[in-house]
This record gives structure tokens, sequence and C-alpha cells, in this order.
């Protein structure tokens, strides 16, 4: 295995033209380390990037995490991988769920492969998907999941994420990989698409646009958004971390809020004049379509082992992304 210490590293993060991946390879590179970034582009998008790519430490490839050939080469050059190439968006998955599947289970085991090759840390991404419906709150890591049938297609994604998660898993007992899996917990930021089902991007851009605030169902489910920036530095320490391997983390924000109230909080934070619309589930996704009531992280693993908690309570993360989607906004009337 290679030598771990405080140099700089090499990493790569696949998935890196993402939103949460284009905010890592950001923080990576502030901090000296070199960043392969692979992303395919699927969700992906250049302009998250576009700022980096002047960077002498940042290579960008554009191609898919099964593609052996360039996979390898990237691992060949580095000590740590983050792996975040993956399916994602309730929207994207039910349509999708095929795609869905087969790239998040067999993406996540041909980059544990190329780990394995040579000899680097892999930090895979998970998702709080997997608790499904479980009721005791909060959830910790070893909590039993509650998923729903097979008949329905939103438990796809969280049962892949679950094979990936046993997969990382396996590879550390059977092979000695080192390996960590995080569980995300509905992070939001600048640069979050709201084009796959994402809530506060699409709220905000709803409010800024003037137009009604699509709020799901009766808007008493209950989520705890937890911005990107916290979300980053909490993967960071991690992936360097002596003792996180073999591990499973929560990571997430603790404010809980409903969907509902989290309309009104995106209208007074934006001074809109949207009106909010509830719209059967039904109609949103697809008939029979479940959604969770209430997910909260309990993160005192994470806490206890690198002292992470959230810095950014949710005003602040409602301001920001405010700020950067009005931003956006006006560059587009403006072009
Ligand atoms: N939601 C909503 N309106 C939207 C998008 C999402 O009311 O335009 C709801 C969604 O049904 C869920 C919550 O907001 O209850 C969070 O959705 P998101 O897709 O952001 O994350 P999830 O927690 O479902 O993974």
């Amino acid at each position: 295995m290679k030598e771990l210490d405080t140099q700089p590293q090499t990493y790569l993060v696949t998935g890196g033209a993402g939103f949460i991946g284009s905010h890592l390879c950001e923080l990576l590179l502030s901090k000296g380390h070199r960043v392969l970034a692979l992303d395919n582009l699927s969700t992906g998008l250049m302009s998250n990037i576009e700022p980096l790519r002047g960077n002498p430490l940042f290579e960008f490839c554009r191609d898919n995490v099964m593609s052996e050939v360039v996979l390898d080469r990237l691992a060949s050059q580095s000590d740590i991988i983050i792996h975040f190439a993956a399916s994602v968006g309730v929207e994207r998955i039910i349509s999708n769920p095929v795609e869905t599947i087969h790239n998040n289970v067999a993406g996540t085991e041909a980059v544990l492969q190329a780990a394995l090759r040579y000899g680097c840390r892999v930090l895979v991404a998970s998702t709080s998907e997997v608790y499904g419906k479980g009721a005791r709150i909060p959830f910790s890591e070893d909590d039993d999941v509650l998923l729903g049938p097979s008949c329905r297609n939103r438990w796809s994604y969280a049962a892949s994420k679950m094979v990936d998660e046993f997969l990382a898993l396996a590879y550390c007992h059977e092979y000695d990989l080192p390996a960590i899996v995080v569980r995300f917990f509905n992070t939001v930021g600048p640069r979050q698409s709201g084009q796959y089902g994402m809530v506060v991007p699409r709220f905000v851009r709803q409010a800024v646009r003037g137009a009604p605030i699509s709020v799901y169902g009766d808007g008493t489910q209950q989520r705890c958004f937890c911005d990107v920036s916290d979300v980053i530095r909490a993967v960071e320490l991690l992936s360097v971390h002596p003792e996180a391997t073999n591990r499973v983390f929560n990571i997430g924000g603790q404010e809980e809020i409903s969907i509902g109230a989290l309309a009104e909080r995106v209208v007074a934070v934006t001074g809109s004049s949207s009106p909010i619309q509830y719209i059967p589930y039904d109609q949103a996704y697809a008939p029979g379509f479940e959604d969770m009531a209430r997910r909260v992280p309990d993160t005192t693993r994470v806490e206890q082992l690198i002292g992470w908690k959230p810095t950014l309570m949710l005003q602040d993360i409602l301001e920001r992304v405010r700020d950067h989607i009005a931003a956006e906004e006006q560059a587009a009337s403006a072009s």
C-alpha cells in the first residue's frame, strides 16, 4: 500500500465535474494536492470545473468509470480515489432504472478493482437513501434498513448503493483494500442542478423566476440539508484518516425542516412573490411513488473520529444558493 503522510497526494475524483465532485476538486487543489478528475458529463458540467482547468495540478478526463484503460491509467498515478461517479437524482433514477443499477454497481466494482491493483485508498460515496423507510430517527450507520419492494423503481437506487457499500467493505475484508464509505444526506449548495429533482435548487430557481414553488405531496416530509462546503471538508479529512477505513460514516446536517416550511423560507430569502403549489406525488413522479417522511443523520461517528460538525445553518445555505442562482439567471438574461 502507498504510504500516506501529510505530503501532497494525487487524488482521482470520479464524478469530478459533478456538483459535490467539483467542489471537492477545488478544495483539494487549494491544499496543494494533484487532482485527476474523471467524468462522463452525464450529469456533470464542464462549467463546474472551468475555473480549475488552468491549474497545472489539475487534469480532466471525459470518460466513463467503466472505461478500463482510462481508469487504469488514472488509478496508476493516484494515492487516493474518491468515487463519486454515479447515477443520481430521484427523477433520473425513476426514468432510467437500468442505467442506474448498472452504473452504480459495475462502476463501483471497476473502481475498487483499480484501487486494489495500485494500492490506493478509496472513499465510496453512498447515500441516506439506503436507510429507506427506516423509522428510528436519527439514522445511525449500524441501523437496520427498510427498503420498499422491487416493483417500485425508486428503491433501485438505494439497493444499488447498498451493493456498492457491501462491495467496498468486502474488498476491505477479503483483500485488505483501505476503503471508506460515506452516506450523504441531502447535500446542497451552489452549482447543484435542480434538473434531476433536487429540491433546494428547484425551489430557489422557481422563486427567483417568480414561478410557483412545486411542493410534492402535502409538504410535511422533513429533511436536513447540509452545505457542500461542510461535506467536502469531512470527505477530505476522512480520506486520509488511518482509522476511517473499513467503516461507514453519515455526513449531514442536523437542522430539520419540512418541505412545506422550506418553500416558505425560500420565498422569504429571495423576497419572491411566488405562490406555493402542492402537487400530488403520483403527478410529480410516478403512480405509487413512496417518499421518506423523515431523514435525520446521527453524525456522532464522524464527529468522534475527525471532530466534524456542519458549520453552515440553513439560512446561510439558502442565501448562498440564492446568490448563485440569481447570478446565473442574470447572466442568462444578459446573453
Ligand atoms: N421535492 C419537492 N419539490 C420538488 C423537488 C423535490 O417537494 O420540486 C421534495 C421531494 O419529494 C422530497 C424532498 O423534496 O420529499 C427532497 O427531495 P430531493 O430530491 O431533493 O431529495 P431526497 O431527500 O428525495 O433524496
